[in-house]
């Protein structure tokens, strides 16, 4: 349930409103938007009077919602979420490129890359120390040492770096990392979501192989509830029959979520599509659904990547796609 105060309400009436709320289990997340204060009920409204409550004095309209997420859901807050990260912020009309390759591998590789991406454009780098492979026997990710070697390419580069976590006992490791990544394959961990919940850090989660919009934005909803409210959505491709490519890029996904929620919606090509080739025409596409930012693999040497190569695009390819997303995200406006 959602109360929309009407403009410049008495302060004490609504401390008296929150109270009589608390009394009754019911917690309010206040949003005070430029024209209005907006309290979102977390709690079990059932037996809220709804009429009782409009006919206060410092109520303009009671809404009831029908969808479970609250504090993701775009009825409550109807301003889009900017979440700063350094120098970089993503959502509210910002087009945020993420770049950079599908695992550290070598201080040389990713403070190379991190110095080409970041003069092609792009604000944030990526990069995995740990890989949820497939099979246990591929390469999975230099791990700790990994994760050093990203911070010594933000020192380099200057750029903020992204990461993806595997289990929260390597929360200790990530403690310096600027934007957490929760892969699809842990969507739904939600003890992993619930840690994350805890900690004062950019989520970076990605949509799960065979999960719904509302599950996605459930899983924001696990880490939201705890407190931490800088969640950004990736649509990073799902499972369908086809096969000619990796997955399937759910283009819809990008003005659904950004409707149904206030979060930052960004859209992961390399993985949707596993082929190079293909990178480029989909990120365009992405940009072009409105998507708030791109996250992509870019490597300096793709066909010696020991991750993800077949998809990673090269330096140059990157420099060249990054000025046409910007003119291209622009237009969407
Ligand atoms: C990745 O970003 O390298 C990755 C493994 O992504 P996803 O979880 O989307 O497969
Ligand atoms: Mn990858």
């Amino acid at each position: 349930m959602v109360i929309i105060l009407k403009s410049d309400p008495d302060k004490n009436k609504v401390d008296n409103l929150r109270l009589w709320l608390e009394e009754r289990g019911i917690t309010a997340h206040e949003t005070v938007g430029i024209s209005k204060t907006i309290f979102g009920l977390v709690g079990d409204t059932g037996s809220i009077d709804i009429d009782a409550l409009r006919a206060l004095d410092i109520v303009e309209d009671v809404k009831r919602i029908q969808e479970p997420y609250k504090l993701a859901n775009r009825k409550f807050h109807p301003d889009d979420t900017i979440i700063k990260i350094g120098d970089a912020l993503i959502g509210g009309g910002n087009f945020t490129l993420i770049a950079g390759p599908c695992s550290v591998e070598s201080e040389e590789q990713i403070c190379a890359i991190a110095e080409r991406v970041k003069a092609s454009g792009a604000v944030l780098l990526r990069g995995g120390a740990f890989k949820p492979r497939t099979s246990p026997y591929s390469f999975q990710g230099l791990q700790e040492e990994g994760i050093r070697l990203l911070k010594k390419a933000r020192e380099v580069s200057g750029l903020p770096i992204v990461s993806e976590i595997t289990d929260s006992a390597q929360l200790p490791l990530f403690e310096d990392v600027d934007v957490i990544q929760v892969g699809a394959r842990n969507m739904q961990n939600y003890e992993l979501l619930r840690r994350l919940g805890k900690i004062d850090k950019p989520i970076l989660l990605k949509r799960g192989l065979s999960a719904t919009y509302e599950e996605l934005i459930m899983s924001a909803e696990y880490i939201m509830s705890g407190g931490n409210q800088k969640v950004i959505l990736c649509e990073r491709g799902i499972r369908t029959f086809e096969t000619y490519t990796r997955n399937t890029l759910d283009i819809s996904a990008v003005p659904v979520l950004k409707k149904l929620t206030h979060l930052p919606v960004i859209a992961d090509p390399s993985h949707a599509t596993g082929s190079a080739e293909l990178v480029i025409p989909v990120s365009k596409a992405a940009a072009a659904a409105g998507a708030d930012g791109l996250i992509i693999e870019v490597h300096n040497d793709p066909a010696n990547a020991l991750c993800d190569g077949a998809q990673s695009i090269r330096c140059e390819d990157f420099e060249m796609l990054a000025g046409k997303l910007k003119t291209i995200a622009q237009c969407a406006k």
